[in-house]
Order: C-alpha cells, then sequence, then structure tokens
C-alpha cells in the first residue's frame, strides 16, 4: 500500500474522545465498531485490519439466526429440552442447562438445543438466511481491503450442526459483518450498510420475516439481563445482545464477540466487540464499557 492511501485511509477515521475511549477499552486485545443507527456510519472504529480484512465463525451468535430459521420454518420449539452437558454431549456450560425452554436456550446460550432445532431443517435452509441478509460477500464499507465473508451451505450433518451454532468453516463473518447483522435486529428489520463518511444511511438487505424477528428481539434484551451478556448489563440504558466464543480451528483457545445494541426502546448505537483471545463474557464487558461512555457523553452534552 502506498504512503498516499494511508493517509487517506488515517484521515477517514474516526476521530474524538469517544473513539479515542473505544481504542483505550479494548488495546491490543482485539477489535471495537461503533455504528451511529441513524446513519450507519461509524463512530468509532478501532483496527482496521481486524475489523475489516479478516473473518472468523460467529460462534453462537449465530444462534439467533439458526432460530429465526427454525421460527420461520414451523419447527417446533421444545419447552422442555433436556440439556445433559455430559461427557458424551457437551455443552457450552459443562454440567449442562438442565431443561430449557427457546428462551431460555438463546439467553443461556446451549449449544445442544439449537443443534437439535438444526437436526430439522436442511443445510439450504440454515445458509440460505446469511445470505438473503447478504453477509456472504463484502457489506461494503467506504474503504478498500474489505475481506469476504464466507456463507457456504453446511455439506454434511457434522457441518451442518456446526454451523447452526456458528463454528467451523461453512460461515465465517468479518467483524463489520457482524455489527451489520445487528444493525438489522436494532433497527427491528434494516441491516444498515457500515461506513466512515458522512451522509443519508443506506440499507443493506432485510430480514425477510418480521414476525420471527419480533419473537427473536426480546430475547436479545434477556440474553443481557439476565444470561450470557450480563456483563454488558449497565444502569444507565438497557443494552440488548448476544455474545459467541468461537473455537479456533485446531486450537483449544476462543475468540469472543458481543454484538448488541442500545437503548434497547429506542437504538442509537450498535456495537461490536471482537476479543483475538477471550470468550463472550469478556467480550460483553468490554460492549459495557463502550456503551456506558456513548450514553454519558451524549447526554451530557445536552
Ligand atoms: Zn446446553
Amino acid at each position: 500500500m502506498s504512503g498516499l492511501i494511508i493517509l487517506a485511509l488515517a484521515a477517514a477515521l474516526p476521530e474524538g474522545a469517544f473513539a479515542e475511549r473505544c481504542a483505550e477499552l479494548i488495546g491490543s486485545r482485539g477489535a471495537v465498531a461503533v455504528m451511529d443507527l441513524a446513519t450507519g456510519r461509524l463512530l468509532a472504529a478501532t483496527d482496521q485490519e481486524t475489523l475489516f480484512a479478516k473473518h472468523y465463525p460467529p460462534g453462537s451468535v449465530a444462534k439467533f439466526l439458526t432460530g429465526l430459521v427454525a421460527i420461520e420454518k414451523g419447527i417446533e420449539l421444545p419447552d422442555g429440552f433436556p440439556c445433559p452437558g455430559d461427557e458424551t454431549l457437551r455443552c457450552s456450560l459443562r454440567g449442562g442447562h438442565g431443561i430449557v425452554d427457546f428462551s431460555r436456550a438463546l439467553s443461556q446460550s446451549c449449544n445442544l438445543y439449537f443443534q437439535s432445532l438444526a437436526k430439522d431443517l436442511s443445510a439450504e435452509d440454515l445458509a440460505a438466511l446469511p445470505r438473503r441478509l447478504k453477509l456472504d460477500g463484502r457489506v461494503g464499507v467506504d474503504l478498500p481491503g474489505e475481506a469476504e465473508s464466507i456463507v457456504q451451505t453446511p455439506s454434511s450433518d457434522s457441518a451442518k450442526l456446526a454451523f447452526a451454532i456458528g463454528q467451523g468453516y461453512s460461515i465465517q463473518l468479518t467483524p463489520v459483518a457482524m455489527l451489520a447483522l445487528i444493525s438489522g435486529i436494532a433497527t427491528q428489520g434494516e441491516l444498515l450498510r457500515p461506513r466512515l463518511s458522512e451522509g443519508q444511511p443506506e440499507v443493506l438487505s432485510s430480514f425477510p420475516n418480521q414476525k420471527a424477528l419480533a419473537k427473536i428481539r426480546p430475547l436479545l434484551r434477556d440474553v443481557v439481563r439476565s444470561g450470557t451478556g450480563k456483563h454488558a448489563d449497565i444502569t444507565t440504558v438497557q443494552v440488548a445482545g448476544k455474545t459467541g466464543s468461537s473455537t479456533v480451528l485446531g486450537n483449544w483457545v476462543t475468540h469472543g464477540w458481543f454484538v448488541g445494541f442500545a437503548s434497547y426502546e429506542a437504538p442509537e448505537i450498535a456495537v461490536v466487540v471482537f476479543l483475538d483471545r477471550g470468550e463472550g463474557k469478556d467480550a460483553a464487558h468490554i460492549a459495557g464499557l463502550v456503551f456506558s461512555d456513548y450514553f454519558r457523553r451524549a447526554y451530557a452534552e445536552h
């Protein structure tokens, strides 16, 4: 890359105390991006390389996509699913989640529940929703060097079960694509194209089924109020979102994710936190600090 291009990129980056605070909060542990939901503009983007130029399995964030597909397809959502979490069927909670229904399975991020839903869905059905949302390919951020996210139809039963919980090779998204995805839940349907320049919002894609979305959206508030995202729960504003921890293939380390928005009732910003090494709860903690800082500044000024 020539020096001129680097200069142009640097000039396009968000400035200001809030963006600097986001950079401080994440340090060298990963990346944070914050979208203004009125315009799609990025108010902070701490590490372009990580946010735009690489893709990763979304981990448990993908469970709400699997949930949406299951609702759309009219699959029965069991109320009394027993998650054993034993040695042969290990879940994200080692001792198991006990008896879970759909809501609790999402807020507690039960792998076995969502994999059981996936058994009644085809590989094509699972891959169709993220494709329809235009998450395969580039979301079109206005910077050079954006990597293409990957959404492939899983080619075996085991790949399908991995896909349903956001693991494996078949679904790999850039953090900025994850931000576009959560913007669509925040706005109750429309995924906004993330960008650094000023201007009118651009819609990247829309969720196809409003009924299914209306069922999932409140559950993302539960994730933060009482589930795996509770480290993002702050006193000043209601945060909603989803955690994820994705296994780095062939390794024992995990990447941590949190995608969310606030406020739940009247969303102003969406946030993605990606931790290069870590878990969803750690990413949620950083997101909580980002939301806190944003709303403190936004409302101190008025
Ligand atoms: Zn479980």
